[in-house]
């Protein structure tokens, strides 16, 4: 996707773009030609790592801070900063898990999951939609979960909002088509982040066909073909990245 001659670098934009999953895509975009919109709730060293990984790749790097669950901010940042140009490709990363039993599940643990999965979504991505449709191009990408794919005991909010983003993801692919716009979504399975540091993972892989965690670089990859040309005519999917856990 590099460019060749004097036009602008495509532009990604990451949300949730520094740590884990988001910020593998973030440097492997990068590696791939786009220049780099990452957003975090706050500037930290894994936002820096980034820029510097993103400044290595010869590419640019801006940072948003925002915290999805603000509609109202998250619209004015992203309305700031994509006034001139809009994003090629828009990769939807943010979620957090907070699990438990449904029989137990706090309503604080529903809001925050759903909050920031999937009404984060909307938050953030819709209102870029505008500007792309008028652009006649773009990918959007969704990172969901085999949870959201099989449900996931003790995951009952987790899964709910992942299972949202597809069916969101599938709806949106639909909408937008004819404009020329491709919707997808990853499901990763067991990915080694910080988000899994205290599951019990040496159990969990015996599940696992491939009997192991991925690695974000096996996420990313992913998230790199489905913005890249190659993937041109593949709209509404769901890419599972799990190893064989969901068959
Ligand atoms: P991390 O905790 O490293 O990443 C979570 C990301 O979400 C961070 O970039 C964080 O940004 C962002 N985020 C969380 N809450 C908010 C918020 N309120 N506002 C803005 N950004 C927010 O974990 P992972 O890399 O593992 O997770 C990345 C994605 O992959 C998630 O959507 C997760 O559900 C999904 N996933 C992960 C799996 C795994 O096994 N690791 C499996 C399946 C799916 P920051 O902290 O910089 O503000």
């Amino acid at each position: 996707m590099a460019n060749s001659d004097n036009s602008p670098a495509p532009l990604a934009l990451v949300i949730g773009g520094c740590t884990g999953i988001g910020k593998a895509v973030s440097l492997r975009l990068a590696a791939d030609g786009f220049d780099i919109v990452a957003t975090s709730r706050k500037s930290s060293a894994a936002s820096a790592e980034v820029a510097s990984g993103v400044a290595a790749c010869g590419r640019q790097f801006r940072l948003l801070e925002f915290d999805v669950c603000d509609r109202e901010r998250s619209r004015q940042v992203l309305g700031e900063a994509f006034a001139q140009q809009t994003p090629d490709v828009v990769v939807y990363n943010a979620g957090i898990a907070q699990d438990n039993l449904f029989v137990f599940m706090e309503n604080s643990q529903w809001d925050q999951v759903l909050d920031t999965n999937l009404n984060g979504f909307f938050n953030t991505v819709q209102p870029l939609v505008f500007s792309m449709l008028a652009q006649r191009r773009g990918r959007i990408i969704v990172i969901s979960s085999a949870s959201g794919q099989t449900g996931q005991a003790g995951q009952v909010n987790y899964s709910a909002s992942k299972a949202g983003l597809i069916g969101s993801v599938k709806a949106l692919a639909r909408e937008v088509g004819r404009k020329g716009i491709l919707v997808n979504a990853v499901a990763p399975g067991l990915i080694a982040t910080d988000m899994i540091k205290d599951l019990p993972v040496n159990e969990m892989v015996k599940l696992i066909p491939l009997h192991r965690a991925g690695e974000v670089e096996e996420v990313a990859g992913v998230v790199s073909f489905l913005a890249g040309k190659d993937a041109s005519y593949i709209t509404g999917q769901v890419i599972a990245v799990n190893g064989g856990l969901v068959i």
